[in-house]
């Protein structure tokens, strides 16, 4: 097939596929192969146009429907997913590259967040305060804000969006998805599942594109408010720049996420949880670790423990019959990157224990493998222990104490994630308290909140006050008013007063 007859995939609006106004396109590739499998259409701002008039219609129809009739739809979605699952897992895989299973499992926690939201009814009630003052009653009420945008990185295609769009569609808001050009069509298939659940046209819909999309939504007065997964410096931009035009913003940013061994931790247990937790998803993950902090005097063992691990580890196409452990990266560009933070690391003198550069897979050999990486002794001041790799590279860095790995962490610009390993309770509870991170993990690597919490890191890893899902999402996704109502009683009604109100 030549460059010219790919398929193009398009963008969902009013109800619709449709490639647009524009020409202009980007190539999707299969990571695993290297080949261009489609190309996806970019957005220019006549179609960022044509996408918010129709959501604007969208919402108006409805943020009118019931609340028993959009809970309706919502199961409807809920069941359509479950049942048509696999086919979102075989998508993913082909564009992102993560082994099946893994697409699977972000499917499944993002399933979690539609069911939450089944559950909205309970959770947008009101409050309401019967005879605050004599024959005066006060309530308040969780309404809709409009049209909502969000915009998501590569590496979660179905689970970052699904964080938001179950809880804003219950709320009532209708959504415009700017899905991340490397692997768009997870989006379009979701987009046709909410038209099958019996959302009208408009409710949801599918913008693709680059900056000149993002830039839209971030112009338009049309939207109400911003919900962005990506790198911090974008993360930064997209806050500031939806703040200044008076949207409500929530931008979640990279992460650089540490794991404190104590010397009493089950060594086993750790070097599991750190080849689990660095090297699943080829490390694309935020949450993700990255560094090993290592209290002495366990750093010897504990390499040796992970080495032997990553020597079974089985990579290949994610697609392929016998599923390996480990799929490729996003990109050729994102491959060299990483490779190139390996090479700094060793030039700044870490110890490469198992180098992943150069890695190919037998038949697969334009694909965008990088093997796992095990780096020793990595130096604090080197950018491959401060900056985000985003790779299946795992640092390990050995410290005289406690005190000395909490302080590395909290030095550091993200506050994503992180997680001690340790037998004793009394220092897990310290770290809870001390550590400036978001997420903390107790013999847990990949402490990502279920649904009814809230996801979300502190400093460079989000912007903005509201996590992702939970009690966060629905007060992120309304607004609220208060009512303050008398019905006159004949018999008390009490004639003209210009003072300030009071409850007397
Ligand atoms: P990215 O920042 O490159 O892209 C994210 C989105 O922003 C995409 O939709 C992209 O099209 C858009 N974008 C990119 N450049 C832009 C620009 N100059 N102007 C406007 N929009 C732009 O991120 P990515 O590479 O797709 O994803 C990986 C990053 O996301 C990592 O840093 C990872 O840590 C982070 N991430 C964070 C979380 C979290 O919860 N904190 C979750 C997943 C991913």
């Amino acid at each position: 097939m030549t460059d010219n007859e790919l398929p193009v995939i398009a963008h969902w609006i009013d109800g619709a596929a449709t490639t647009g106004a524009g020409d202009r396109t980007a190539p999707v590739y299969n990571p695993a192969t290297g080949a261009a499998q489609a190309h996806v259409a970019l957005a220019d701002q006549a179609d960022v146009d044509a996408a918010l008039a129709s959501a604007e219609r969208g919402f108006a129809e409805w943020s009118g429907y019931s609340i028993a009739r959009r809970q309706s739809v919502l199961f409807a979605f809920r069941e359509l997913l479950n049942a048509r699952k696999g086919e979102l897992a075989e998508i993913i895989t082909a564009e992102h590259g993560k082994v099946r299973s893994d697409a699977m499992a972000e499917i499944l926690r993002g399933q979690e967040v539609v069911e939450l939201a089944t559950g909205f009814p309970h959770l947008l009630k009101g409050a309401y305060s019967e005879n605050a003052s004599t024959g005066v009653d006060v309530y308040s009420l969780k309404q809709p804000l409009g049209v909502v945008g969000i915009i998501s990185p590569f590496n979660f295609p179905a689970m970052v969006p699904m964080w938001f769009f179950p809880i804003a569609l219950a709320a009532g808001n209708a959504v415009v998805v700017k899905p991340s050009e490397k692997d768009p069509s997870a989006s379009l298939w979701v987009a046709r599942l909410w038209k099958e659940a019996g959302v009208p046209d408009g409710v949801f819909t599918v913008l693709q594109g680059d900056k000149v999309a993002v830039d839209g939504l971030l112009a338009s007065p049309v939207v109400q408010s911003i919900s962005f997964v990506g790198s911090t410096p974008i993360a930064q931009y997209i806050y500031e720049t939806a703040a200044r035009n008076g949207k409500r913003v929530q931008a979640l940013g990279g992460a650089k996420n540490h794991m404190l061994v104590l010397p009493d931790a089950d060594l086993d247990l750790v070097a599991d949880s750190a080849v689990n937790a660095g090297f699943g998803a080829a490390g694309e993950r935020c949450m993700a670790i990255s560094v090993v902090l290592a209290v002495e005097p366990v750093a010897d063992a504990l390499v040796a423990k992970i080495q032997e691990r990553i020597a079974t580890l089985r990579i290949g196409n994610g697609a392929g019959a016998d599923e390996p452990d480990m799929g490729p990266l996003i990109s050729a560009a994102h491959r060299d990157k990483v490779s190139s933070y390996v090479d700094t690391a060793e030039a700044d003198g870490a110890r490469v224990v198992v180098d992943g550069r150069g890695f190919t897979v037998d038949g697969h050999e334009d694909g965008f493998f990088f093997g796992p990486t095990l780096l020793d002794a990595v130096p604090t001041t080197s950018r491959a222990y401060t900056e985000e790799i985003f790779g299946p590279v795992l640092s390990v860095v050995r410290v005289a104490s406690y005190e000395d790995g909490l302080a590395l962490i909290n030095s550091g610009e993200f506050g994503n994630g992180t997680a001690i390993f340790t037998n004793d309770g009394g220092a897990a509870r310290r770290f809870q308290n001390e550590v400036q991170v978001g997420m903390i993990g107790i013999n847990v690597p990949i402490p990502v909140p279920v649904a009814y919490h809230s996801f979300g890191g502190w400093k460079k890893s989000l912007f903005g006050d509201a996590k992702a899902y939970g009690a966060h999402g629905f007060d992120f996704f309304t607004r609220e008013k208060a009512v303050t109502s008398r019905w006159l009683d004949p018999a008390t009604h009490g004639g003209i007063n210009l003072g300030f109100p009071q409850n007397a």
